[in-house]
């Protein structure tokens, strides 16, 4: 289709061209039980992925020491930010109703962002299947086996490749070279140096693109075709990835049960996930939902330079549109979210789910990540600032509330969730720069 033709059916396309801020309600939500069909996995599946990670935490507790205090288990802490929830509401002028909190993906251990969740995962799920068709463990193993030079041989004899704007690559790298995989990452030009020497430090070989993260992606994919023991990493259409980051969900409730809060009718949980191409923000609100049903409300965050999912699930073209073809560069600070071409998979899987998406500014970044380094002392990197706008679009919107039904009362009874995604391994340096671009 013609863009003048798309955006005479599709009027925020021009707000989404002309890069200014857009926020765009999902018309289109359904209950948990209308929309989970569509998803194509249960909670059966989620709950599988939980019990494979319990197997592997002896594991993990000995290979990455700073996981041992947690059993193994990687997960990160959620902490109110009322600080930040004052400086947003008189930067603004736009007051937050309820509390705001943040889920601290950006310190996990081993990588640092969000992708220790399913990046690790899908390398932890192939390591299993190939030690256990080898005989080298059973299921009621201890794990810790697999630290044993003859499975470090045994890994070795196969390799693992996967195409990142970073993050991905950190964890695959990390986890899969701990393990004796050989593995290569195809890095998009949007990938940040430190994130690139880190992996040659593991003994990760890493293959540098001038493209964006399409191009990397599809160029890992071509290389693992050719050889047969070479497993490739599908950042657009993995189910194991996406399970692995919906394990979220379950500890998420955990974590709120420990802390005495309340998620029900009356008081609802607004999750806001900065989106790339999907995986990870599609697989956690999955789990969000299986774990809190109708009473959480997931929100995708995209830069203004990259609305790849923005642009798919509100023009229902999904992964059969790329923002460049409408004239977007997708060149942004958020490198993370640098993504022209959403996962159609997560597209379609997750439309019914999700209360809407929007866009923000890259200078909104910039100055979100100082003022949580000045009000909290937490620093992240940019992509991650990209939820810490949604809580104020939502509290603006009487349009919203109507779309969804929620009175002010329950409003006022909410919990604002901002998924950090990211930032908890930048280097000083790294850090001073992103906090001079502030203001
Ligand atoms: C990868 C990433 C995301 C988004 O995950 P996708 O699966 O690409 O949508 C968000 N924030 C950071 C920091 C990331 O690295």
């Amino acid at each position: 289709m013609q863009p003048a033709t798309l955006i005479a059916q599709f009027p925020l396309l021009a707000d989404l061209i002309a890069l200014k801020e857009t926020t765009w309600f999902n018309p289109a939500t359904t209950s948990l039980a209308e929309g989970l069909p569509y998803v194509g996995l249960t909670a059966q599946d989620v709950a599988d992925a939980h019990d494979r990670l319990a197997r592997f935490a002896p594991y993990l507790a000995q290979a990455f020491p700073e996981t041992a205090a947690q059993g193994g288990i990687i997960e990160s802490d959620v902490v109110a930010i009322p600080a930040m929830q004052r400086r947003l509401t008189q930067e603004y002028q736009q007051p937050i109703f309820g509390e705001l909190l943040l889920k601290k993906d950006s310190h996990l251990p081993i990588s640092g962002s969000i992708k220790a969740r399913g990046g690790i995962y899908e390398v932890l799920a192939h390591a299993e299947k190939l030690a256990l068709a080898a005989g080298l463990i059973a299921i009621t193993d201890d794990y810790s086996r697999l630290l044993t030079p003859e499975c470090q041989q045994f890994f070795s004899q196969y390799s693992i490749a996967v195409g990142s704007t970073g993050n991905l690559g950190l964890s695959i790298g990390i986890i899969s070279a701990r393990l004796g995989f050989r593995v290569t990452v195809h890095m998009s030009a949007d990938a940040r140096a430190w994130k690139k020497a880190k992996l040659r430090r593991h003994g990760v070989t890493v293959v540098e693109y001038a493209e964006d993260y399409g191009v990397a992606v599809e160029q890992g994919r071509k290389a693992a075709e050719a050889d047969a023991n070479c497993f490739f990493i599908d950042d657009e259409n993995s189910r194991t990835l996406f399970l692995g980051y919906a394990v979220a969900g379950e500890r998420l409730k955990e974590q709120f049960a420990m802390q005495g809060r309340v998620v029900d009718a009356n008081h609802p949980l607004f999750v806001y996930l900065p989106c790339g191409v999907g995986g990870g923000p599609g697989g956690v609100a999955f789990g969000l939902k299986l774990a809190f049903g109708d009473h959480v409300h997931c929100l995708f965050a995209e830069p203004t330079h990259s609305p790849c999912m923005l642009l798919g699930v509100y023009t229902g073209l999904h992964d059969g549109i790329a923002v460049q073809e409408l004239g977007i560069d997708n060149v942004t600070a958020a490198d993370g979210l640098a993504v022209g071409r959403a996962s159609g998979f997560v597209g379609r899987a997750m439309q019914r789910l999700l209360d809407g998406v929007y866009t923000v500014d890259d200078q909104r970044l910039y100055n979100m990540l100082g003022w949580l380094a000045q009000e909290e002392a937490i620093k992240l990197e940019p992509s991650a600032l990209a939820g810490m706008a949604g809580p104020q679009r939502v509290c603006a919107s009487a349009d919203y509330r109507k779309l969804q039904g929620l009175s002010e009362v329950q409003l006022n009874h909410a919990t604002h969730l901002v998924w950090a995604t990211g930032g908890g391994m930048v280097p000083d340096e790294e850090m001073a720069q992103y906090l001079a671009k502030g203001c």
